[in-house]
């Protein structure tokens, strides 16, 4: 999508910017230190106050936490010996603490304490930023602005003020990650692996989303071309808007349905606005990397049932935790792993962390109280993981029920995104209501290409015959056992494969929101009765 005149604003990470050794004396620095201090508690005041309104007093707590931490005596004694003893620069002491008192944290039989780690190395960041002059909150404060950074993570996007963000561009990443995912899915352009130069900052820009390329400071002809094209688009948007309310049928009168994809609650508006028949994935980790710790029952239950309510007994489908691979939130303490998108993720880690997985099922249970709710399990490779999921699901609706706590019928399925689940699908469809196509991961593994790769973008090909036999697999298969099979990877909203997904007979597509129109309007031109153009 392009873009009127906006402004680029970096963000420079504050790892690249910690010089070790100082010029100025060890009081001038501690005097540094000090006033960095107090700025960062001011910031933490606001942010209280902030969480306080927005999210009430349990969640704003945290930062209450970390203004303590900061006055900490072991803390401060810890940078000042650095400062006066390596004759270092208040920053190198600031985030050397950090680290270590992180690695110490981490390593403590204490619970409380091994998640105080990931604070620890927050507050530390925080008085770093001060003292380099770089400020997350403010690098989209005042003005809207497109985001120019080396990267973003998941949890970094996801913090991200959505109304400044007018697009992102990041020199790392591929347009398979999940930084990208997201960015689609709150509609906003985002180009990634650009080589972007550091004196865009401040400069004017236009992100072409269709031609992946941002035109700084561009000449007047070329802005109106493309302020022209922006009109057109928002035309067509407008158009699509008739769609609203009418079935999503082929002319030959097959009907399907269409599902959008949300990262978070703050999302359902556009899922309205777009007038999607359910939720066909709730991306329910993204609620985990915008927290500092893990979410409480209360806290999770809050969101699923403000989801819920909102789609007013629509279907929403809530996948379990998916967390891991480039998904990181600090507070898990994963280990560094070799080949992460093998490792230690999803669903494994549930079954392993029975406690975190039986907290997010209970909050999910409670909510589906209020509306219509479907759980779906991620990563699924073997008969036994679902039985496993099944009996901790179990377990906790015995527990809501023995604490008199009201739930609702819950529908249970599986995410397919492994080749494994495809052969396996027979087998798994007896145990599960619907399956859902993650075809982002059914094709990096298939085609063991790695999908966070961008060198490898050229060769990740969605559409391989392999990853298509595969998805064919498993509606049949599904379809045999009574299983209904949607599509909820960025494949079910390319337009070119629509007509393909429809004749093996898929009941569903989820789409990110920007998508439901544009593949209604498809689906409603296709006739299934001609013979397939091929
Ligand atoms: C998928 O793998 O297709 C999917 C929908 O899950 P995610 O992109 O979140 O891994
Ligand atoms: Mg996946």
């Amino acid at each position: 999508m392009a873009l009127p005149l906006v402004r680029c604003a970096s963000i420079k990470k504050t790892e690249a910017q910690t010089s070790q050794t100082s010029a100025r004396t060890p009081s001038e620095e501690w005097e540094r230190f000090e006033a960095a201090c107090g700025k960062a508690q001011e910031q933490l005041t606001a942010l209280y106050e902030k969480a306080l309104n927005e999210v009430g007093e349990d969640n704003a707590a945290i930062f209450e936490i970390h203004q303590m931490m900061l006055e900490d005596d072991d803390y401060l004694d810890a940078i000042k010996s650095i400062i006066d003893t390596q004759n270092a620069t208040a920053e190198y002491a600031a985030a050397t603490t950090g680290e270590n008192f992180s690695a110490a944290f981490a390593a403590m039989e204490d619970e409380y304490m091994r998640a105080r780690a990931a604070d620890v190395k927050d507050i530390s960041r925080r008085v770093v930023n001060v003292l380099t002059g770089v400020d997350d909150a403010q690098m989209i404060d005042d003005k809207p602005a497109i985001l120019v950074a080396d990267d973003l993570t998941p949890s970094e996007t996801v913090q991200l003020d959505k109304s400044k963000l007018l697009g992102f561009i990041t020199r790392h990443g591929s347009s398979n990650s999940h930084t990208a995912i997201l960015a689609r899915t709150m509609n906003i352009p985002a180009l990634v692996g650009v080589d972007f130069q550091d004196d865009w900052d401040g400069k004017l820009a236009v992100i072409d989303g269709y031609n992946h390329c941002v035109y700084i400071e561009p000449a007047q002809e070329l802005l109106s071309a493309m302020e022209e094209k922006r009109s057109n688009d928002l035309k067509q948007e407008a158009l699509l808007q008739n769609l609203k309310k009418k079935p999503n049928v082929t002319l030959d009168g097959k009907e399907i349905k269409v599902y959008a994809n949300i990262g978070n609650a703050g999302d359902v508006g556009l899922v309205l606005q777009n007038d999607a028949q359910g939720i066909g994935l709730f991306r329910s980790e993204f609620l985990y990397l915008d927290s500092q710790d893990y979410p409480s029952e209360d806290q999770q239950f809050v969101i699923y049932k403000r989801v819920v309510e909102t789609m007013a007994g629509k279907k929403v489908i809530i996948r379990t935790l998916d967390i891991g691979a480039d998904k990181q939130a600090d507070y898990f303490e994963l280990d560094k792993e070799e080949n992460p998108a093998l490792g230690f993720r999803a669903i494994r880690i549930c079954l392993t962390r029975k406690e975190v997985f039986k907290t997010q099922l209970r909050a999910i249970l409670r909510a589906s109280a209020f509306g219509t709710v479907s759980i779906m399990f991620p990563m699924i490779i073997s008969v036994r993981e679902v039985r496993d999921a099944k009996e901790i699901l179990e377990e906790c609706k015995a527990e809501l029920t023995e604490r008199g706590v009201a739930f609702g019928n819950v529908e249970v399925g599986i995410m397919i995104e492994t080749p494994a689940a495809v052969v396996m699908a027979d087998e798994l469809a007896e145990e599960v209501e619907f399956f859902s196509l993650g075809t982002n991961d059914l094709t990096q593994y298939t085609l063991a290409i790695d999908r966070q790769n961008p060198k490898l973008d050229h060769f990740y090909d969605a559409h391989h015959p392999a990853v298509l036999r595969m998805i064919k697999h498993t509606i049949e298969a599904g379809h045999r056992h009574g299983c209904w099979v949607g599509i909820c990877g960025e494949l079910g909203a390319d337009q070119t494969l629509t007509e393909t997904f429809l004749r093996y007979g898929v009941d569903e597509l989820s789409v990110s929101p920007a998508s439901l129109l544009p593949i209604r309007k498809m689906i409603r031109s296709l006739d299934l009765s001609k013979e397939a153009q091929v």
